[in-house]
């Protein structure tokens, strides 16, 4: 069969448990709106999401429209979740009941879609194991520990099998997140004090909301969440956070060598790295703004210590007389050939002439040197090969 459900119609909840780490956080990042477009990787984590749920709910799914890599890391998971409905049954639990791609509400504000739920009986202990399951198709490592998306979900799960929250509390709870590509998967266990003392918080901005028709309490709290804010870019207390954690870093170095710029920058979290790349236009700007001004002070006869003006460098130039150049050299005894260069015109413009394709074979388009850019810049994601990478681990190691 090749039924896949439309994963990428579906409609987002204010508060999304997805990106509940940081509405718990700032409540401002809720008055910006998402609208960019699903970049490469987010339709990919899409596709794949859609695969593995066909994969876990019908029988000799066709998977040709997929590309090979997604299906052999779709096909892994499911087995994987095959094995632990068979794992359970062996441990003594009945009653298994599983729930793919299951849609979880708590109220108009705060509801989402759960990749894989299981529930099960333990005759023993006389107690429910909920379990949720995420599967996540990124590269970059998710952890299970503190992860609101889960626990939300986790709580809006037992929330429809329990009848109350006495029920609730005797619920034991197993969160897990699988990540094929980077071999990631991991799992913790919670009990019921712990996720409802987790998620508090948020259960009480959406009954807030509720009650306030989703009047938003817009408090603006930036921090590590920031990243992938639809606000980034908009938000003035975003950009005073980052311009203030950018001035604390350049502070702590009073006269840096290069060295110590080098190891100050491995010293730095992943998070830190790519909060300053994101940031590089903005130091920029802020150190031409800072030059401009001491520039400035010091044309105006300011002294000031430690900076100095002086002449810059200056490269040789022939006089703006070619003429008077050429009979000059000529004089010299230096022939015209040795005083022109001569160059190819640019391959454009040659194109235009001779017509397209003519020029082909004399041709070529050197392989673009990868480059590291913000992900709002236009252009194609480049995944390096996952192999590659473990390779490059190895040898470190
Ligand atoms: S960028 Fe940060 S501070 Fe601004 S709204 Fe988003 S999360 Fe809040």
């Amino acid at each position: 069969m090749s039924q896949t459900n439309d994963h990428s119609s579906r409609n987002h909840a204010l508060l999304s448990p997805s990106t509940a780490h940081r509405w718990s956080k700032c409540t401002g990042s809720l008055t910006f709106e998402d609208n960019s477009e699903a970049g490469n990787a987010a339709k990919e984590g899409t596709q794949a999401h859609e695969l593995l749920e066909s994969l876990l709910t019908y029988t000799n799914v066709l998977t040709n429209d997929y590309p090979d890599d997604m299906v052999q890391h779709c096909m892994e998971t499911a087995q994987k979740l095959k094995e632990f409905k068979d794992d359970l049954k062996q441990a003594g639990y009945v009653d298994i009941t599983c729930w793919v791609e299951q849609p979880l509400k708590f109220n108009p504000y705060l509801f989402g879609i759960c990749d894989y739920i299981v529930l099960a009986f333990n005759p023993l202990t006389k107690k429910h194991l909920l379990s949720i399951v995420d599967f996540k198709y990124g590269y970059k490592k998710v952890s299970v520990k503190d992860n609101l998306q889960l626990y939300l979900y986790g709580y809006l799960a037992a929330k429809r099998v329990a009848d109350d929250e006495e029920e609730i509390n005797k619920i034991e709870f197993k969160f897990r997140i699988i990540q094929p590509r980077i071999n990631h998967d991991e799992t913790i266990e919670l009990n019921a004090t712990e996720l409802t003392n987790s998620i508090a918080g948020c259960i009480q901005l959406a009954n807030f909301l509720n009650e306030r028709n989703g009047n938003v309490p817009t408090n603006f709290s930036p921090g590590n969440h920031c990243t992938w804010c639809p606000g980034i870019g908009k938000c003035t207390a975003h950009h005073d956070y980052q311009l203030t954690n950018n001035l604390a870093l350049i502070g702590k170095l009073p006269t840096p060598s290069k060295k110590e710029i080098k190891d100050k920058a491995a010293e730095l979290s992943t998070t830190q790295q790519i909060q300053l790349f994101k940031n590089i236009p903005l130091i920029k700007e802020l150190m031409d703004a800072v030059t401009n001004q001491l520039y400035v002070q010091a044309m105006n006869g300011v002294e000031l210590p430690g900076v100095k003006l002086i002449r810059g460098v200056s490269k040789r130039k022939w006089v703006s007389d070619e003429k008077l150049v050429a009979k000059k050299l000529k004089a010299l005894g230096i022939d015209k050939p040795f005083v022109t260069k001569k160059s190819l015109l640019n391959i454009t413009d040659v194109e235009k002439r001779v017509g397209k394709g003519q020029i082909d074979s004399i041709t070529h388009t050197p392989t673009p040197k990868v480059i590291l850019v913000d992900d709002s810049e236009p252009g194609e994601q480049y995944y390096p090969k996952q192999e590659l990478l473990n390779l490059i681990t190895e040898i470190g190691e």
